[in-house]
């Protein structure tokens, strides 16, 4: 079993399979693009197996398959299958931005993977092609109706609030709970790394108290200053469409918090920077280029491929992954400490694009 310092026990892999993807979203990646990880240093299919049954045999139990775009990987399906034959593996699940999801879904299904996540950020055709550079909107609607409808397990919209979340926007996802079983994710936008540009600014949100209440009501501003709370916002929409609950049990592996309309079939959540729902975390992570993250917020790496590619043993590359976990910082805030030698206030910017750490 992976325990870490803080008696967290970590069963969760979120799996990068490649930084590139099709899409160029403002927040993820800078305008003027990234430097791609040169392909030699991209691990293979077989390495990736080779990790991910060490981490199998170490506790971890689910899998989320992620980039990059990881639809946009050749042989993908592929990958996916050999992951699901991993013994320890339960449940096999994939993050993407739905452009591709179409052409597999059918096999993806019959795999089966447990959940789909489907990143779309506005309902507006425009603003859409706006915040992710050139997308087509009705390539990623048309993959969410038929998630729900081949009858993938969980089907959930990431939704990353920028500042051209309108509230056509929030009605019109609040409206697609109430007829289709499918679980809305407001995200909290991270800085992300190298700066935005203007649509893709960080918004702070809100802090909560903890994750026991379930209740956003002592939600408080983290800066006053801008007059606006993107997650108030949320609300004061959601409370004209009608009444709505706390969803007390558990959806998925995440640290969301949801809520639900009377008698929809989905629910709306909220995943929010908020140092609280660390003690929840039960993640690692494995870059495409072969190293294990152990926060987002964290860039100290453990380089599997290169234990790997350098033959170690599998017992002496797990004695020292156990070691490293240890090192699993106890917040995102101690993450940025963690690496602020100078004692400077902490700075909660990404440290590496997203496309890289795989989101
Ligand atoms: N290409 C796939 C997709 O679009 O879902 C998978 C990779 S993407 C990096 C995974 C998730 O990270 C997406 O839901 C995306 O919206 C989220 N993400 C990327 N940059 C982010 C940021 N700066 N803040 C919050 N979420 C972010």
């Amino acid at each position: 079993m992976l325990i870490d310092s803080f008696n967290r026990k970590i069963d969760y892999l979120r799996l990068s399979v490649t930084d590139r993807c099709n899409l160029r979203c403002t927040y993820c990646m800078p305008s003027g693009g990234i430097k791609l990880i040169d392909r030699k240093e991209i691990l293979t299919f077989e390495e990736i197996l080779k990790a991910a049954g060490i981490l199998s045999e170490m506790g971890i139990r689910k899998i989320r398959i992620t980039g990059g775009e990881p639809l946009a990987r050749e042989g993908i399906i592929d990958l996916i299958k050999q992951i699901k034959k991993i013994e320890k593996i339960t449940d096999i699940s994939i993050t993407t931005n739905g452009i591709l999801l179409n052409k597999y879904l059918d096999e993806l299904y019959k795999i089966p993977v447990q959940g789909i996540n489907i990143s779309l950020d506005s309902l507006d055709r425009q603003k859409y092609k706006e915040i992710t550079r050139g997308g087509e909107i009705n390539q990623v609607l048309d993959a969410i109706s038929n998630s729900i409808n081949i009858g993938i397990k969980s089907v959930k919209v990431n939704v990353v609030i920028t500042k051209l979340l309108d509230e056509k926007d929030i009605n019109g996802f609040a409206a697609m709970t109430l007829d289709k079983p499918v679980h809305i994710r407001f995200i909290e936008m991270m800085q992300p790394a190298g700066g935005s540009d203007g649509s893709s600014e960080a918004i702070e949100c809100s802090s909560i108290s903890g994750i026991n209440s379930l209740e956003f009501n002592n939600l408080r501003p983290v800066s006053p200053s801008q007059g606006f709370n993107p997650v108030d916002n949320i609300f004061s929409v959601m409370k004209k469409i009608g009444k709505y609950h706390a969803v007390n049990d558990k959806i998925g592996n995440g640290p969301a918090l949801y809520y639900k309309f009377k008698k929809a079939r989905g629910s709306i959540g909220f995943i929010i920077n908020d140092k609280n729902l660390c003690s929840y975390c039960n993640r690692v992570r494995l870059t495409p280029y072969g190293t294990i993250r152990l926060c987002l917020f964290s860039d100290k790496e453990y380089d599997i491929k290169k234990k790997i590619r350098d033959n170690y043993c599998a017992a002496d590359i797990k004695a020292e992954i156990a070691e490293f976990v240890k090192a699993k910082p106890q917040n995102r805030e101690e993450s940025c400490r963690y690496d602020n030698k100078d004692k400077a206030p902490i700075n909660f910017k990404l440290k590496d694009f997203m496309n890289r750490i795989g989101g």
